[in-house]
């Protein structure tokens, strides 16, 4: 692939593909038996929650809700919009967020007191990387990938300006 030539890698796509299926036995365990929707946030979690779900053997229901919070820059606002809402209500749900990086955690602490509203069983959060240098409020984390330094990473589902979202791995810009 052209584009991954541009990359330096982070995370190959046969470590991923490990750690997902790890992250959806243990979400498989804690979820026998339960009415489980999992929740992609949109666009960044398209192809983990796509892994993720074939990774856990229960009857679940998949959901998406899609926010912004950059807009075009690369530094979080705070400022948190709905730009897609989800399809069913979530009353009497078990929610999994799935999400593909908490950075200062400002749109999850959105995510979670408005999905907090809507009356659900219960929310979890999972989520493929965390920055935990950035974090400028308190989230906690249920389901963890990769912890990882503060780095601006591309690559499975993570874009820079739309673009890498279809790299299979997780990687960084090469300089120069
Ligand atoms: P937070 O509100 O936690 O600062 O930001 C969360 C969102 O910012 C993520 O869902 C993601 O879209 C974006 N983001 C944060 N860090 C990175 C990064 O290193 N790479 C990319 N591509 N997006 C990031």
């Amino acid at each position: 692939m052209k584009l991954a030539q541009e990359l330096e890698i982070l995370f190959s796509a046969d470590q991923i593909a490990q750690r997902v299926r790890e992250m959806g036995k243990q979400i498989e365990r804690d979820y026998d038996g339960k009415d489980l929707v999992l929740l992609g946030v949109l666009k960044g979690s398209f192809l983990f929650i796509s892994d993720l779900a074939r990774s856990i053997d229960l009857p679940l229901a998949v959901d998406f809700i899609g926010l912004s919070s950059y807009g075009e820059a690369t530094e979080s606002s705070g400022v948190v919009k709905i730009t897609s809402d989800l399809s069913k209500p979530i009353e009497k749900k078990h929610v999994v967020i799935v999400e593909d990086i908490v950075d200062t955690g400002l749109t999850m602490r959105y995510l979670l007191d408005n999905l907090a509203t809507r009356h659900p069983a219960s929310v979890k959060l999972c989520t493929l990387l965390h920055k935990p240098a950035r974090a400028r409020t308190k989230i906690p984390i249920d389901y963890l990938g990769f912890q990882i330094e503060d780095r601006f990473v591309v690559g499975y589902g993570l874009d820079a300006g739309e673009k890498y979202r279809n790299v299979p791995f997780i990687g960084v810009k090469k300089h120069g």
